[in-house]
C-alpha cells in the first residue's frame, strides 16, 4: 500500500552490524570459497605460517603466536588453565559482560578471584587496580578485556599491565573486539598473554582464536609446579606441536584452511591500508556516530576519551524497547545491530562497525534507518 509507513523501505543489501562478528570484505569471502586442501604438507605449513608472521605483525609480537580453530573463549581457556594452577589468586577488572566472564572462566579453573569492579559504561581506573595490587600481594597476575563490546569501552590496559609488570604480575589481555581497531602493541605494553579471533577486528568469518604468549608467559608456564589439566587447551601442548612440527604441521588438530586463507587474505589487506588509516578509520566512524546520536538527542554511554571505536552502545530514550527496535532496523531497514547483554538488554542499543563497515555510508545509512525506526516505535499506539 503506498504511503503506508509500516511498509519495508528495506532495498539495499542487508548489513551485519552486531559487534561481531560482521560484514567481511569480497577479497576475504572469495579466499574463504576457494576448494578444500590438507591441512598438512609443506606449502600449506608455509602459508599457515606466514599468516601467523602477519598476524604477529599487526599486533606487535615477537614471540609466540598461535593460530587455532575455536573462538576467543578457547583461547582465554588455553591462556587461564596454562598459565595460572588451582589456587592462584588472580585479579579480574570487571566493568561489563566480559569483564565478568574473565572472572567466571577464572573460577572455572578454580582460581581465586579478586574482583576490581568499576560500573558498567565506565572505563577501568588504573589506580584502583593498582591499590588492588598493592593491598592483595599473594596475586599473581592480572585478567583484563581491552575492549569492552558490552559497553563500547576501551579499557586503559596499557596503563594497567605497566603497572602490573612492574610489580610482577603476569597480565592475560581479552582483544577480542579491540585487535585490528584500536592501537595494541601486545609486546611493548607488556602483555604476557592476548587473546583475539578472527570475526571481530580482523575482518574474518569466526572460526580462528589467535593467542599470542610472551617470555612472561612461558616463564611461569615452565616453572608450575603442577601440571596443565587438558590436552587440547594446553599452551604446553600446542608449544610441543610447534616446535616438532613447523614445517609441515605446526598443530595437532584439523586446521579449517579455508578460513585460514580467509584471515591471510584479511590481514594481506590491512597490510594495504596501513594500520595507522585503519585505526584511524575505526575512530572515525566512532566519532561519527557519537556525533548523529548527539544530534538527535542520545548520548553514547562511554565517554569520548574511552570510547571502544568498534562498537557504539546507546540507551534508548524515552523508555522504547531495544528489542522493538532491533526488530524494527532489520526487517524495515535490513540493518542487523544488537541490544545491550545482560541488564542492559532491554534499554540500549549497540552498533558493530568494524572493517567493511567502519565507512561514512555505514553511519549515513544506520543513522537515517535509526530515525526512522525511532519515529515509528514512539507513534506506536
Ligand atoms: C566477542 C567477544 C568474546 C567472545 O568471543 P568468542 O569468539 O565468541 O568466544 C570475548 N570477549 C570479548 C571482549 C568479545 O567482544
Amino acid at each position: 500500500m503506498i504511503g503506508d509507513e509500516n511498509e519495508s523501505p528495506v532495498s539495499e543489501e542487508s548489513l551485519l552490524m552486531i559487534p561481531g562478528p560482521s560484514d567481511v570484505s569480497p577479497e576475504v569471502l572469495e579466499a574463504l570459497g576457494g576448494p578444500v586442501e590438507t591441512h598438512y604438507g609443506n606449502e600449506w605449513a608455509k602459508y599457515y605460517n606466514e599468516v601467523t608472521t602477519r598476524a604477529k605483525r599487526l599486533l606487535g609480537v615477537l614471540g609466540d603466536l598461535f593460530i587455532y580453530p575455536g573462538s576467543g573463549h578457547l583461547g582465554l581457556d588455553a591462556v587461564i588453565g596454562s598459565l595460572f594452577e588451582p589456587g592462584n589468586a588472580v585479579i579480574t577488572v570487571e566493568n561489563g559482560f566480559f569483564g565478568d566472564r574473565l572472572a567466571e572462566l577464572a573460577r572455572a579453573h578454580e582460581l581465586r578471584v579478586i574482583s576490581v569492579a568499576a560500573p558498567w559504561g565506565e572505563a577501568a581506573d588504573p589506580d584502583t587496580v593498582e591499590r588492588t595490587m598493592a593491598d592483595h600481594p599473594e596475586a599473581s597476575g592480572v585478567l583484563v578485556v581491552h575492549g569492552e563490546t558490552s559497553t563500547g569501552v576501551l579499557n586503559p590496559v596499557r596503563d594497567i599491565a605497566f603497572r602490573a609488570q612492574r610489580r610482577g604480575l603476569r597480565v592475560v589481555v581479552d582483544a577480542v573486539s579491540s585487535a585490528g581497531i584500536a592501537p595494541l602493541q601486545v609486546d611493548e605494553w607488556g602483555i604476557d598473554a592476548c587473546v583475539t579471533a578472527s570475526q571481530k577486528g580482523l575482518g574474518t568469518p569466526p572460526g580462528l582464536v589467535l593467542v599470542a604468549v610472551g617470555d612472561g608467559g612461558w616463564d611461569v608456564i615452565d616453572k608450575r609446579s603442577s601440571t596443565i589439566r587438558g590436552w587440547s587447551a594446553n599452551l604446553a601442548v600446542w608449544r610441543r606441536y610447534r616446535r616438532e612440527f613447523a614445517e609441515f604441521q605446526p598443530y595437532f588438530v584439523t586446521m579449517p584452511v579455508n578460513v585460514v586463507r580467509a584471515l591471510g587474505a584479511s590481514l594481506q589487506a590491512i597490510e594495504a591500508e596501513g594500520l595507522d588509516r585503519r585505526l584511524a578509520r575505526h575512530l572515525a566512524t566512532s566519532r561519527d556516530f557519537r556525533l548523529r546520536l548527539n544530534e538527535i538527542g542520545i548520548e553514547v554511554i562511554a565517554p569520548a576519551a574511552c570510547a571502544l571505536p568498534a562498537v557504539t552502545a546507546f540507551r534508548l530514550p524515552d523508555r522504547l524497547n531495544a528489542g522493538d527496535v532491533r526488530d524494527a532496523l532489520s526487517e524495515r531497514h535490513g540493518i542487523l545491530v544488537s541490544t545491550g547483554l545482560g541488564p542492559w538488554r532491554d534499554r540500549v542499543i549497540r552498533i558493530g562497525h568494524m572493517g567493511v563497515n567502519a565507512r561514512p555510508d555505514r553511519v549515513e545509512r544506520v543513522m537515517r534507518a535509526l530515525s526512522d525506526v525511532l519515529r515509528l516505535e514512539r507513534n506506536r499506539p
